[in-house]
Order: C-alpha cells, then sequence, then structure tokens
C-alpha cells in the first residue's frame, strides 16, 4: 500500500519503527541551493511505502526527530544526495546511516553498474522504472505514476541491504562499509560546503 502525507509523518508510523527505515528523496533537481525538497519516502520494508509531500519544512518534527535518531538504522540508495537535501531542506542530520549504492560498489567490484535498478533486476530479480525520473515531484497532484515510482525507491532497500551485507562480509569488506557510511555526514558538509567535485583528499591543486 501507498500512504501519501503532507510535510511531516504521522507520529504512529515513526513510534512504529523498530530498528530500521529505507528513506529516498525526489527534488526539482540535483543543484541543493537551487532545487527544493518535494518528497521524502519511507518504508519499513514490509510492502508499504509512507510518501510525504513537503508544502513548507518547519513542522517535520516527526522527520526530523527520526533522522537524527541514532538507534534507528536508515537505508538509502546514494545516501550523499539524500541527506545533503534532507539537512539543507529539514536541518537535520541524517545519524546511522547505510548506503546500498556504497556497499554494492564496496562489494559487487565486478559490476559495471550499480544503479537502484540495476540492483534490483541483478539482485532480486524486480524490474523497477525509471521513466518518473524527470517529472515534477513539486506538482500540487501528484500522479499515480509518480507515487508507484517514489514508493519503488524505498520498497526494496531492505532486502538488498540484506542481500549485499552477505558480500561484504564474505569478503571482508564490512567495517570499511560502515566507516564510509559514517563518513556521510562530513562528505555532505563539504558538498554544500563547496560542491561535490572538491575533493580533500586529491593531490591536485
Ligand atoms: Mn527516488
Amino acid at each position: 500500500m501507498i500512504f501519501l502525507h503532507t510535510n511531516d509523518l504521522p507520529a504512529e508510523f515513526v513510534r512504529d519503527i523498530t530498528n530500521s527505515v529505507a528513506i529516498d528523496t525526489e527534488t526539482m533537481g540535483l543543484m541543493p541551493h537551487r532545487d527544493r525538497l518535494c518528497l521524502a519516502q519511507f518504508s519499513l520494508g514490509d510492502g508499504d511505502a509512507h510518501l510525504v509531500q513537503f508544502f513548507e519544512y518547519s513542522n517535520a518534527v516527526n522527520i526530523k526527530n527520526l533522522l537524527a535518531d541514532t538507534k534507528t538504522l536508515k537505508i538509502f540508495h546514494y545516501a550523499r544526495f539524500d541527506i545533503m537535501m534532507l539537512y539543507k531542506y529539514l536541518g537535520s542530520m541524517t545519524k546511522n546511516v547505510y548506503c546500498t549504492k556504497i556497499a554494492s560498489k564496496l562489494s559487487r567490484t565486478y559490476a559495471q553498474h550499480h544503479s537502484l535498478l540495476d540492483l534490483c533486476k541483478e539482485i532480486l530479480g524486480v524490474e523497477i522504472s525509471k521513466e518518473q525520473t524527470c517529472t515534477d515531484w513539486g506538482c500540487k497532484q501528484l500522479t499515480e505514476e509518480q507515487k508507484e515510482y517514489a514508493a519503488n525507491d524505498v520498497l526494496y532497500l531492505h532486502q538488498l541491504k540484506e542481500r549485499l551485507d552477505v558480500v561484504l562480509r564474505r569478503e571482508g569488506r564490512f567495517e570499511l562499509a560502515q566507516n564510509c557510511f559514517n563518513f556521510l555526514e562530513t562528505r555532505v558538509k563539504l558538498d554544500l560546503m563547496a560542491g561535490e567535485t572538491y575533493d580533500i583528499f586529491s593531490h591536485g591543486s
């Protein structure tokens, strides 16, 4: 089932989260200072998706607390972008993060592609559509196609994490992945400060 909410998650939903939640965002584009956060999607991995449409950001108390809560694991695909947008627009830094894209890049080193579409297809045998990627997420009334697309981006992250963790452990990269997840907060602050190409580790001037 897909549930649609406005400006925040219901308190009951947040209260019932036991240990992990999958999260994704939709925005007006890829530039944080230009393109606003339109939607945040949440799933407990139980086949349901909760979509939160933002018309303003000051009332998202339940989401802000959830993001800041260190006990709940937040599973993203390309967490770097979502965490940045959530931090920029809600002012809450996401703690306790897992990123399926990083996990894939550190475990499936034989693979050329690490998009959510690729992971769902190869690991789970599920075909998700990416047709609505370039759509107006800022519109007042989301279409059924938009809602379904937005939901799909969070419905499979728990299953992917489970499968990727097996390979990370097998290849001895679990701790390395964990350290990369932990670094995301710093990376996001650098991205907002100086852009994603700003690389303090590179040798070049
Ligand atoms: Mn998405």
